[in-house]
């Protein structure tokens, strides 16, 4: 009996573990399937990104054999029904890259661990250019070997095109059109100047508008040509040290015929004489007119314009020009430093002009290392200022610079 009994829970404890065995098995198995699903999924997610990513990649062994390329890179370079994957690079675009065996030495310097970067470089296959940019990376083994290189490129013709159009259209206009029209504006203002007084009125006044649209067109001209160098990075600073309130009084006292136009008074409310900062005068002379003729344009007639330079609470220099016209409206600001914005109402399409003055006054402003703002009530008038900061008397003066200061400081004029 106590024999039967032990045999009994001998097999009970058989059937135990054996159901803890098959539990673990079951358990392993499903982990390891869940694990290689896993792995499969993320490869597929891999695989999927590489396909879509929406730009031209691809990824090459150490031999410039082709591991796997993006859809963009197919469909750009004609690859399309192709099979490239263990491809040569250099086999695969064998016509189209004889020319140009400085690839094969970029891949090369890319495999030997060197990141190459080419912003534009040109190909011409079958009398068709074309313009690439690309980036040549090395990729790593886990052993922290180099694997090959993933190399990125952009197909950038059409917009290469266009900055080519966008030169030549340049150069048209300021030779054909500026050249010319400083000669008719020459023409005109002698004229002007010399028979207009034995003209009758018919006579007076068409010699009159055509003088201001021949200048208002010269305006317009110039601002085109300024805001493509601008954007060029073309445009030539001479930086010199300058006394400020000098620069001021002189760019007002040139500036008087915009306050004589527009029967407008220009007040310069002085609070510092002996303020230095770095700037080129011509072209803080054209920030300044632009803020100026503003004012003067928008202000009503008879008014005054205020013209005021004060230190801020951090020491910059506050060069502020301040109206009583109309105001600008609130939905107006997030555009208003942007090239032809100009405000939607009727006033300012009376009061002409290109929307292009402070787009170009914000990027001299900036050259100089300054700011430019505005605050506008509507029907009360606007104030822009620029902020610039000051150099310290010590700061890298020339000695005709010091020499011009401490003449200056000596006999203040404020
Ligand atoms: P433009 O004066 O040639 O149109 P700007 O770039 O100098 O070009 O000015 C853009 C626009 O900003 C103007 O058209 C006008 O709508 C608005 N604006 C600029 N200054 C003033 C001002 N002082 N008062 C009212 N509106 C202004």
């Amino acid at each position: 009996m106590n024999h039967r009994t032990h045999l009994s829970e001998l097999v009970l404890l058989f059937g135990i573990i054996l159901s803890f065995l098959l539990a673990l098995i079951v358990y392993f198995s499903q982990r390891f399937r869940l694990k290689n699903q896993l792995l499969e999924e993320k490869e597929l997610l891999l695989k999927l990104f590489v396909k879509h990513t929406p730009a031209a990649v691809a990824m090459f062994d150490k031999h410039s054999c082709y591991v796997a390329a993006s859809d963009r890179w197919i469909t750009d370079y004609g690859l399309a029904g192709k099979s490239i994957l263990g491809e040569n690079h250099f086999d695969v675009f064998a016509k189209q890259l004889k020319a140009y065996p400085h690839l094969q030495v970029l891949f090369q310097r890319a495999i030997n661990g060197e990141v190459i970067v080419c912003d534009e470089d040109v190909f011409v296959y079958d009398g068709v250019t074309s313009w690439v940019r690309y980036e040549l990376h090395p990729w790593q083994t886990k052993d922290m070997g180099t694997g090959g290189i993933i190399m990125f490129s952009e197909d950038i013709t059409s917009r290469k095109k266009m900055t080519l159009m966008k030169d030549e259209f340049v150069s048209t206009v300021n030779h054909e059109l500026r050249t010319p029209l400083t000669s008719i504006r020459g023409s005109l203002g002698l004229l002007k100047l010399k028979v207009f007084d034995q003209l009758d009125a018919k006579g007076k006044r068409l010699l009159d508008i055509s003088y201001q649209t021949c200048i208002r067109l010269a305006v317009l001209v110039d601002d085109i040509l300024d805001m493509e160098k601008i954007s060029a990075g073309k445009m030539a600073y001479h930086l010199e040290v300058h006394n400020m309130y000098h620069l001021v009084k002189e760019c007002l006292d040139q500036s008087q015929s915009y306050a004589d136009k527009y029967d407008v008074v220009f007040d310069l409310q002085c609070s510092l004489s002996d303020v230095y900062c770095r700037v080129d005068k011509n072209r803080f002379f054209q920030a300044l007119v632009n803020l100026l003729s503003n004012a003067a344009k928008y202000s009503p007639k008879g008014g005054t314009v205020v013209i005021d330079l004060r230190l801020t609470a951090s020491g910059d220099l506050r060069i502020a020009v301040s109206d009583k016209g109309a105001g600008i409206p609130d939905d107006f600001r997030k555009n208003i430093f942007e090239k032809f914005a100009q405000a939607d109402s009727s006033d300012t399409k009376e009061k002409g002009g290109t929307g292009l003055g402070l787009s170009i006054t914000k990027a001299i402003v900036e050259t100089f290392g300054g700011t430019i703002d505005y605050v506008s009530l509507l029907g009360q008038g606007s104030t822009f200022y620029m902020t610039f900061t000051p150099v310290s008397f010590w700061d890298g003066y020339t000695s005709e610079e010091s020499a011009l200061m401490t003449d200056f400081a000596e006999n203040p004029v404020c």
